[in-house]
């Protein structure tokens, strides 16, 4: 399997090419975030090991870029523990998995091998939640079985909601994980998708399943 590592420090990114590549995949890796993501996006991998903390290009930028593109590839995250607690393990950032620093190779080894087979790189390209089905892969959208149509930005708003079912988001990290905004441009686009959203999502006299959270932002109620 080909993997790519994604990691600022050499002597790292060198200890974990070593290994895998003992394990018998092909390793190459990238000392920066641009590099990394360039990479990433248009070599043929089947796994990237990401450090969080990189120069050019943080890892989570780098991430979010990928699940874009690459719904279903692999991504482990590389953090050090003072970095993991809310900004990883809390936001889902849509990594597979991730190792905190410093770790034993044998722990990222078994990760490796655990996402390389298994059944979970085929369920991870569909969310399911609040009776509706959205395959990121086929970027088909389903609810009780009924085929909804989606432009682009819907259909990442609506992924971004899935991924958080019953879980209150607020404006700022919509628009951070749909628009890429790190700012509030002072624009009610997230209402008005929200709004087509809303719409869309009616089916057979049900409304859609998305509550206002006052002050806050939205929510995907998950009955
Ligand atoms: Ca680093």
């Amino acid at each position: 399997m080909r993997i790519l590592v994604v990691e600022d420090e050499p002597a790292i990114a060198d200890f974990i090419e070593r290994g895998l590549s003992a394990e018998g995949h092909t390793v190459s890796s990238a000392l920066d975030g641009i590099e990394g993501e360039r990479r990433a996006l248009l070599e043929d991998v089947d796994l990237v090991v990401l450090d969080v903390m990189l120069p050019g290009r943080d890892g989570l930028s780098v991430l979010r870029s990928l699940r874009d593109a690459k719904p279903s590839l692999p991504v482990i995250l590389l953090s050090a523990r003072s970095e993991v607690t809310d900004r990883v393990a809390g936001l889902d950032h849509g990594a597979t998995d991730y190792v905190t620093k410093p770790f034993a190779f044998d722990e990222l080894a078994a990760r490796v091998r655990a996402h390389l087979r298994g059944p979970e790189q085929v369920q991870s390209t569909v969310l399911e939640a609040a009776g509706i089905r959205l395959d990121l892969l086929t970027r088909r959208v389903e609810r009780d079985g009924t085929q909804i149509h989606l432009s682009a930005k819907e259909f990442e708003l609506l992924a971004f909601l899935l991924r958080h079912p019953g879980k209150a988001l607020s404006r700022s990290q919509m628009l951070s994980a749909v628009w890429g905004m790190d700012f509030d441009p002072g624009t009610n686009i997230v209402e008005v998708y929200v709004g087509y959203l809303r719409r869309k999502l009616a089916t057979s006299g049900r409304p859609a399943p998305i509550e206002t959270v006052r002050s806050v932002g939205y929510r995907l109620r998950d009955d």
